[in-house]
């Protein structure tokens, strides 16, 4: 269990462990998490080195034969009561992930009921883990089987932790795999509460929880010649490098949920309060535009555009920020130092291409901003398509407004980017939505919405934004490998 004392940094922070075959395990080294808020120290989690990461695939090796031949009423009872204890101590969690990351604690509540949700649903759907018959050829049958892939890794981002760690390993356990997860090191605490849970509920070894640094800890689980499985959600550039890597080993299966720059096209029918507030929604400023299906670039025709902008402005400013563990509040700090470096940084790569910062684009004034990794929601406005602001993903609090005249100049603005995550499209003319939803290069697409999943339907993204669907049967099957039985029925 987690103990509070003195540690190397005399502190007296409280110790958060990794899990290692069925062990909550120190590490040789700790990494000091703190509350972005106000950049005092939480708690320090165990760094998994090299040989953590080792011992955790010969756990996981030995653990998923004897898990893959459970019933797979077994196997859904177990998750769901992994499901239920997390829930009972979901309070807990809520308040360690929102001090950990920043994110206000109002939306930050669905996040594990939210995964708990999925699990639900792997649980459901696992017995259509199923092969084909095809018909006879005279005294032939063919069938195919699907099996696990064997050990999973799933590496997850820093937004939301505890509801990437928990969706991540539900896929892999229900298909009969192990699963190795590297949570994020910048918002690492929680997933040793998930590991506590895990070692409590599931046979040791089966879920395994190494925390450290992507280049070091991450990188080891990519390059390990036993792990040909690995779900990755974060950024396009640690994709990319993740494929590199791992195929620098052996030939291994990479699905990856990599970022976006998601256009929310606005139709010259659609009232500009509702435009506006559609907008505000679907940029998560909760969690400060860290999302990414976060709608950064409101594409707005031209004939309602000043009043669509003029309403987004004035609805940003109006965002109540502080304390993220206080209910009322809309908006929290950015996750780290590095982070709100990053968006800083385009906040002056914004101004210096030549938009207006209509909103926000500082830190925030008054004493309780003075510390902590603050800046207020921004707009920007006279966003020109080819700007980076543009063009490039933030994940911050960052909204753009630009101006279309003809839909097909709005698409073409929407597709021209690297990436192809999501979009939405907001009109009273379905045919004309439904038209341009078909034109949409991404892999999600939102009409008169924003930023809602529905489980089961699959998610994930075209071009630069990733390959592979999750939160659908097609994830579950993607931790599954087909094997074709050609039988030959007459005697030999
Ligand atoms: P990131 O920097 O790419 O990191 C994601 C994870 O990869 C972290 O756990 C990180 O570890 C690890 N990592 C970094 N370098 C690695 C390496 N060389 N080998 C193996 N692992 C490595 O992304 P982030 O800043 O955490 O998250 C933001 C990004 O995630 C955004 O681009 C966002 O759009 C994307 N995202 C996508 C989805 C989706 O469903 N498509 C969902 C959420 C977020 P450390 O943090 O410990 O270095």
């Amino acid at each position: 269990m987690e103990t509070t004392r003195m540690n190397a940094f005399g502190s007296g922070l409280k110790d958060y462990r990794m899990l290692i075959d069925g062990e909550l395990c120190a590490g040789h080294e700790w990494a000091v998490s703190d509350n972005p808020a106000d950049e005092s120290p939480l708690g320090r989690i165990a760094v998994a080195g090299t040989d953590d990461v080792e011992r955790a695939v010969s756990a996981a090796e030995r653990a998923q034969p004897i898990w893959a031949t459970r019933d797979v009423h077994e196997r859904a009872a177990a998750l769901r009561e992994l499901g239920a204890r997390l829930l009972a101590r979901g309070d807990e969690i809520l308040q360690l992930e929102v001090r950990d990351t920043g994110n206000t604690i109002g939306k930050m509540r669905g996040d594990l009921a939210g995964a708990v949700h999925l699990l639900d649903y792997y649980a459901g759907i696992a017995c259509e883990i199923k092969g084909e018959t095809l018909p006879f050829t005279r005294d032939r049958l063919h069938l195919s089987m699907r099996e696990p892939c064997g050990v999973v890794a799933r590496i997850v981002p820093f937004n939301h932790p505890i509801y990437f760690e928990v969706a991540a390993l539900v896929g892999p356990l229900m298909a009969g795999n192990a699963a190795l997860i590297k949570p994020p090191e910048q918002s690492p605490l929680s997933s040793a509460i998930l590991g506590e849970v895990c070692a409590e509920v599931l046979p040791a070894g089966l879920v395994n929880i190494l925390p450290g640094p992507g280049q070091t800890t991450g990188d080891a689980i990519v390059r390990h010649p036993r792990v040909r499985r690995i779900a990755f959600t974060g950024s396009v550039p640690t994709g990319m490098m993740i494929q590199r890597r791992a195929a620098e080993v052996c030939v291994k299966h990479v699905t990856l949920e990599l970022g976006g720059k998601n256009p929310m096209i606005v139709f010259p029918d659609v009232d500009p309060e509702v435009a506006a507030n559609a907008a505000i929604a679907g940029m998560n400023f909760a969690w400060q535009g860290q999302s990414c299906g976060s709608t950064s670039r409101v594409l707005v025709h031209e004939s309602i555009h000043d009043e669509v902008a003029e309403r987004i402005v004035a609805g940003v400013k109006a965002m109540h920020l502080g304390d993220p563990l206080d209910a009322r509040s809309q908006m929290g700090p950015i996750n780290s130092a590095r982070h709100y470096q990053r968006v800083m940084d385009y906040v002056a790569i914004a101004k210096d291409g030549g938009a207006h910062c209509a909103a926000g684009g500082k830190r925030p004034a008054g004493s309780a901003f003075e510390r902590g990794y603050w800046i207020e929601p921004t707009v920007f406005t006279g966003v020109a398509a080819d700007m980076r602001i543009a063009r490039e993903e933030v994940f911050g609090p960052i909204l753009s407004i630009l101006k279309w005249r003809d839909v097909e100049e709005a698409i073409a603005i929407a597709n021209s980017t690297e990436y192809g995550l999501a979009g939405a499209l907001w009109s009273n003319d379905l045919g004309a939505a439904m038209k341009a939803a078909m034109k949409l290069d991404c892999g999600y697409v939102w009409i008169n919405g924003a930023g809602g999943h529905f489980t089961g339907m699959p998610f994930g993204g075209t071009k630069n934004s990733g390959v592979g669907r999750e939160e659908c049967m097609d994830e579950l099957l993607s931790y599954t490998r087909q094997k074709s039985l050609h039988v030959t029925l007459s005697g030999v």
